[in-house]
């Protein structure tokens, strides 16, 4: 009798054993794949996951995509997508394909960095008509600091609801990163508030929120939207602009082409600058903040007192 209560308690402590085993495994291999869908929201989010364990971080259009203006999702992002659970946008309409990702991924947990600065200003009329994509808001969030910091709460509180095993290590990161972006944003609105010219050229409208942030005034938008070219009008336009004293630099940017900045800059005699919306780069965690600083120091010799 003794032997069968022994051989039965071996049994249950094997069952036990193995059961453990199989247990502790899950928890080891569980991980948390994470897509970003461009530039920005990828250094956000490498920023918070960083010393994550079991998290994955892909980045799904190529840096040098730049903004995601018109963008069609390829063959291998579908790829790419399929193996992710959680997909962070920015948002406010610049990803225009997210209805194709999930259509086809109904499970994909899409995080939107930006639903709460878009909430209240929705897309609809007064008469209920869904606002066309021309009237939709600017989509350039990130390139305001303020705004950005807003946008990295975001990823971190649902980041930390979808991996909550995480959640201290997102929470004392995302603290970490947002002081040093105050700070960044606090040498900027110092030094940029010691700059008597205010008055801005700019390539398309991805500086709108940035010239609010640093009391800068937008007196012309080269392009629209990158790609389409100003018409003969429009150049004509921000020539006569500039030559009436409206403007003191014009800043193109380093993912487009300079040639109607160029041709501006021949007939106005203006200098050319460059600024960086942060849309492309060296996926690294650091990135935001050196093209800011970047950008600080391009303004100040753009736009000093003579
Ligand atoms: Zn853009």
């Amino acid at each position: 009798m003794k032997k069968i209560l022994l051989l039965l308690l071996t049994l249950i402590f094997v069952v036990c054993m193995v059961g453990c085993a199989d247990n502790n495994e899950k928890v080891e291999n569980s991980t948390l794949d994470i897509v970003t869908s461009f530039y920005p929201m990828y250094v956000a989010t490498a920023n918070i996951v960083d010393g994550a364990e079991g998290v994955t971080l892909k980045n799904l259009a190529s840096p040098e995509v730049g903004c995601l203006h018109d963008y069609q999702l390829t063959t291998n992002d579908m790829i790419t997508l399929e193996n992710a659970e959680v997909f962070i946008i920015n948002g406010g309409g610049m990803e225009s394909f997210l209805d194709k990702a999930t259509s086809a991924y109904p499970d994909l947990k899409v995080i939107n960095a930006s639903e709460e600065i878009f909430e209240g200003s929705s897309n609809y009329d007064d008469d209920g008509h869904l606002h066309s994509s021309e009237h939709k808001e600017n989509s350039h969030v990130w390139v305001s600091i303020s705004l950005h910091i807003k946008q990295i709460e975001r990823i971190c509180e649902e980041l930390k609801t979808c991996d909550s095993k995480n959640a201290e290590i997102y929470e004392k990161n995302k603290s970490e990163y947002i002081k040093k972006l105050e700070e960044l944003k606090e040498e900027m609105q110092t030094e940029i508030a010691k700059l008597e010219n205010r008055n801005i050229v700019t390539f398309h409208e991805a500086f709108e929120y940035f010239a609010d942030e640093f009391d800068l005034n937008v007196v012309a938008v080269i392009e629209r939207e990158p790609g389409t070219s100003p018409s003969a009008g429009e150049l004509a336009e921000i020539i006569e602009k500039i030559s009436n004293g409206n403007a003191d630099a014009i800043f193109t940017e380093p993912q487009y082409s300079k040639t109607a900045a160029t041709t501006i800059a021949t007939e106005t005699g203006i200098l050319l600058y460059e600024l960086d919306p942060i849309v492309s780069g060296t996926l690294n965690k650091d990135a935001y903040i050196d093209k800011m600083k970047n950008n600080l120091e391009v303004l100040m010799e753009a736009l000093k007192n003579e």
